[in-house]
């Protein structure tokens, strides 16, 4: 529990402020592997920090390079042979 709330930033350092205040989450943009979030001063609305969280997806984890090719054309090369 303590790493969740960590990873939820209830309030970062405003260099405009100058002091720690709420902060709030934005989706800034999407990565091929993840999302970036930006953190606002909830004051005065100053990008205070981004977080880059990672994505699993499904697709990238069952997939390794190298064993997409080969792969199914060993099975396709089988099934001729049976
Ligand atoms: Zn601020």
């Amino acid at each position: 529990m303590d790493a969740f709330q960590r990873f939820q930033a209830a309030s970062l350092f405003c260099p405009k402020c100058r002091q720690a205040l709420p902060v709030k989450e934005k989706l800034l943009l999407f990565l091929p592997d993840g999302v970036l979030y930006d953190y606002l001063c909830e004051a005065c609305g100053t990008s205070v920090g981004t977080r880059k969280e990672s994505v699993p997806a499904s697709g990238l984890l069952g997939i390794k390079p190298g064993e997409g090719g080969p792969g199914p054309s060993a099975e396709a090369q089988r099934r001729r042979k049976a």
